[in-house]
């Protein structure tokens, strides 16, 4: 059991096609793993007689020839996707045990591909969160812990479960989405890969949505590759998303191991934020060293409104969450609690079904979108929005990707920052400013910390340039030699 679960999915796509094991050997190791590690509560709903089922007639393709590009391998899904029939809640009370009659365009992708879905993943409620603990199904447990120590920490969030889950080996790789960073913050607390392609890169199309602007769905995934194999099969245009773009998805893979020779890499001098601990910056500097050895030059830029980037952000994503929770209000779908009458009927439900930070978010959003505040605040941070696009635009002059630490901190432990919502927002200070100017950006395990706990380091790259990302990222991984790291076991 131990050997199928601890493939990459190359390997296991790899092993299947070779005849090596059946996907039904490999879902069953991967349904006796996921069972195996509730404590970790990295699945909320776990499927595993659909998941039998669908490896079935992967191994009826696979024995044709006739396999797709992932066929037979078990993924867990975030549970923001949309999934026919089968319960999404967003981790919200509010969508009690809401059952969606489509599937996303994203994991309709997947399965078209031949993969298949051993369950759903637990994350923070609708995505808002950076420790997975605002999720009504309670906090996830990242599978590291510190040397020594059985303290409980926070796998990162908003995709706490997927980083976990594909930490722990309980699926070949997750979706995940990021709005601010929730791809890229839990890959950097979990030791995984995660990469939040270009805007309109993925369809959003039946992924619940928290800030349409910013939203964008991509992988988490044990290696670089398997980011680049998974990405290419979410990836592409869809005509029921009007922002979705129609232009030609790349072979992602074919990028990794490429060399990287002659790239110009920029350090933004302002990522060096106010007491940051010495092992990131050390690790920053170890990133720009292997890239260096690498044959890539290194040139400092700036992007001088990175420090207004997350008050920015903290208004432009709750103004987008306001008027998309909107819906929530107990007459489509979902929770309903009693009222006397139907605005008595809204409050009631809104008042029982959102979480405390949810609720946060709407008052915030509610207040910077109303008359007099308007231009106060929302406004403004649309034009802090565009400056900072700019900013980038600027350092495409002189480079052509970004290194910078993907989060400020290793992972904290659960609870620690959970009544404190500003200390919680500044994990994502180095994250949401992609989310912002909509670029792709990549989060590579690169080391760990005197505690024995995983770094990440991010790589900023070009408007659909992901192809350039993926080789940088592909030559952290092999020079930083962290593939094969593992959580030790304790579940
Ligand atoms: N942590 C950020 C927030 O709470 C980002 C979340 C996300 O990317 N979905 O808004």
């Amino acid at each position: 059991m131990t050997a199928l679960t601890s493939l990459t999915l190359k390997a296991a796509l790899d092993g299947l096609k070779a005849k090596q094991f059946s996907s039904m050997e490999l879902t069953k190791a991967h349904i006796a793993a996921v069972e195996a590690a509730r404590p970790l509560n990295a699945y909320i709903l776990e499927t595993p007689e659909a998941a039998l089922a669908s490896a079935e007639a992967s191994d009826a393709r696979l024995a044709k020839g006739e396999a797709g590009a992932l066929e037979g391998a078990p993924l867990g899904i975030k549970d923001l996707f949309c999934t026919k029939d089968v319960r999404a809640t967003a981790c919200s009370k509010i969508l009690g045990d809401f059952q969606p009659p489509y599937e996303s365009t994203v994991t309709s992708n997947l399965w078209r591909d031949g993969a298949l879905m051993l369950g759903k993943l637990n994350m923070d409620e609708f995505a808002m969160g950076s420790s997975n603990e605002t999720s009504a199904f309670g906090p996830v447990v990242n599978p590291w812990r510190i040397a020594g120590s059985n303290k409980s920490l926070t796998p990162g969030g908003s995709s706490g479960g997927s980083a976990s889950a594909v930490a722990a080996d309980l699926c070949l790789g997750a979706t995940a989405t990021d709005t601010g960073g929730s791809i890229r913050q839990p890959a950097a607390f979990t030791g995984t890969v995660g990469i939040k392609p270009t805007y309109g890169r993925c369809s959003r199309w039946g992924v619940v949505a928290f800030a349409s602007s910013l939203d964008q769905a991509g992988p988490i995934a044990k290696t670089v590759e398997d980011a680049a194999i998974l990405l290419k099969s979410m990836s592409g245009h869809d005509p029921k998303d009007s922002t979705s773009l129609d232009i030609e998805v790349p072979d992602f893979a074919s990028f990794v191991g490429k060399s990287v020779k002659g790239l110009r890499i920029g350090v933004p001098k302002e990522y060096r934020v106010d007491g940051m601990p010495a092992e990131i910056e050390k690790l920053w500097q170890d990133g720009i060293n292997w890239l260096k050895e690498a044959g890539c030059e290194i040139v400092e830029v700036s992007l001088p409104h990175t420090k207004y980037a997350l008050p920015a952000y903290y208004i432009v994503a709750p103004a987008e969450a306001s008027s998309n929770l909107a819906r929530y209000d107990g007459m489509r779908y979902g929770l309903r609690a009693e009222g006397g009458n139907l605005t008595e009927i809204y409050e009631n439900t809104r008042a029982e079904g959102f979480g405390a930070e949810v609720k946060r978010r709407i008052l915030i959003g509610t207040y910077v979108l109303s008359a007099g505040y308007y231009d106060a605040y929302y406004l403004k941070a649309q034009k802090v929005r565009r400056r900072i696009a700019d900013d980038f635009e600027q350092a495409w002059q002189k480079c052509d990707a970004l290194l910078t630490p993907t989060a400020p901190s290793a992972a904290f432990g659960l609870g620690e920052n959970s009544n404190d919502p500003i200390a919680m927002y500044l994990n994502d200070v180095f994250t949401v400013t992609t989310n912002l100017a909509g670029l792709p950006s990549m989060s590579v395990p690169a080391g760990l910390d005197a505690q024995g706990l995983p770094l990440g380091l991010q790589i900023i790259g070009r408007p659909l340039d992901e192809g350039t990302v993926f080789s940088i990222g592909g030559a952290i991984e092999k020079a930083a030699g962290f593939a094969g790291k593992k959580a030790e076991r304790w579940w």
